[in-house]
């Protein structure tokens, strides 16, 4: 096909997102033949990223650095992916389902009045063009979707598609463009970090997730334990983070963040609809529930009925003998 394929990555607090991987991933699965451009913006500190991003199979990376592009704001990268659009007219445009790849990709593609498919989870070949995989009704279903003209414009779901190797025999232009970021209406006066185990709760490859069923805050500790011996992180049902056990930041599902990790841990959380939609899609799911009639066993590949308070200590327990 040849196509040409601006992958928009994405960094954080100066290291590149793993989801910026999975996107060049994606384009190589759109055209195993095109012509990979990567693109970041930041104020400082490009070249690092832009040379793993050719590591991770980008064939050049077009950089665009202003003061106005230390934060993120739709405005000032809105602008700066504009130009670079504009310079390099690509045929596709893939970018990560983050928080900044939700609100900044409408925009763009408004205003390049193309198409854009959303959170897509894979993608196929059908008759030489690409198919895109997403789920809809709440990951209860799939759809296929194509965009039959025009520039197709493309959210990728994190942890889904598996980027490829680190070569760092790989080579590549870096370049610089030239983007003068201004008639900026957001100013971001400062920036509160919530304090992080570490674990990026929308990558994490393991998730222990409370619920109700928790009862309080102190009762979220032993699931931090669990996360740490696994090297995961902690979720949360919207029922435990209404009840103040836990920051909204946790939240997992329909009114959440969505997550696709290797092994999802459920521990009293009764499986609501609206908590499934975040999470039915991990790859193995774990269900803790003194209730045996509770919904999490239906989506559950392994269930656990008991007391979460006895079980969860003695699951961190066994796993730290490993
Ligand atoms: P509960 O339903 O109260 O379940 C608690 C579970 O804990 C029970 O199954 C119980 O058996 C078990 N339990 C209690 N004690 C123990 C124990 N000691 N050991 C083991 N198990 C125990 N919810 C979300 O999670 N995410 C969303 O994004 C979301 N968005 C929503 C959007 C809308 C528009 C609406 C209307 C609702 C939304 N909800 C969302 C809320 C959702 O409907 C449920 O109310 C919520 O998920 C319930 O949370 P829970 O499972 O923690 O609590």
């Amino acid at each position: 096909m040849g196509q040409k394929i601006l992958v928009i990555g994405e960094a954080r607090d100066g290291v590149l997102r793993n989801v910026t991987f999975e996107a060049i991933a994606a384009a190589k699965k759109i055209d195993t033949d095109g012509d990979i451009v990567g693109m970041l913006c930041g104020d400082e500190g490009l070249t690092d990223q832009a040379q793993e991003m050719i590591y991770h199979g980008a064939d050049r990376v077009v950089t665009v650095s202003h003061k106005n592009l230390k934060e993120y704001t739709s405005e000032a990268y809105g602008q700066a992916i504009m130009a670079v659009v504009n310079d390099e007219s690509p045929d596709t445009i893939v970018m990560g389902h983050t928080a900044i790849g939700k609100d900044v990709t409408p925009k763009i593609a408004s205003k390049l009045e193309s198409g854009l498919i959303s959170d897509a989870t894979d993608i196929e070949t059908q008759e030489d063009k690409p198919v895109f995989i997403r789920p809809i009704y709440s990951g209860k279903a799939f759809e296929k979707k194509a965009i039959t003209s025009g520039l197709t414009f493309v959210t990728i779901r994190p942890n889904n598609i598996k980027p490829l190797e680190r070569d760092t025999s790989r080579s590549g232009e870096v370049s610089t463009k030239d983007v003068d970021v201004k008639d900026i209406h957001t100013v971001i006066k400062d920036v509160i970090r919530k304090a992080s185990d570490g674990v990026d709760l929308s990558e994490a490859n393991v998730i222990v997730a409370g619920g109700r069923g928790v009862k309080s805050e102190d009762g979220f500790k032993p699931l931090y334990e669990l996360a740490e011996v696994l090297g995961g992180a902690v979720g949360a049902s919207r029922g435990a983070c209404d009840a103040e056990y836990c920051d909204y930041s946790l939240q997992i599902g329909q009114t959440g963040k969505v997550v696709t990790p290797d092994l999802y841990i459920a521990v009293g959380i009764s499986g609501a609809i609206q908590h499934l939609a975040g999470m039915s899609n991990a790859k193995v799911i774990v269900a803790i529930n003194k209730d045996p009639e509770s919904n999490i066993f239906n989506v559950a590949d392994y269930g656990i009925v008991g007391d979460l308070f006895e079980v969860i200590p003695a699951l961190t327990e066994e796993i730290k003998k490993v």
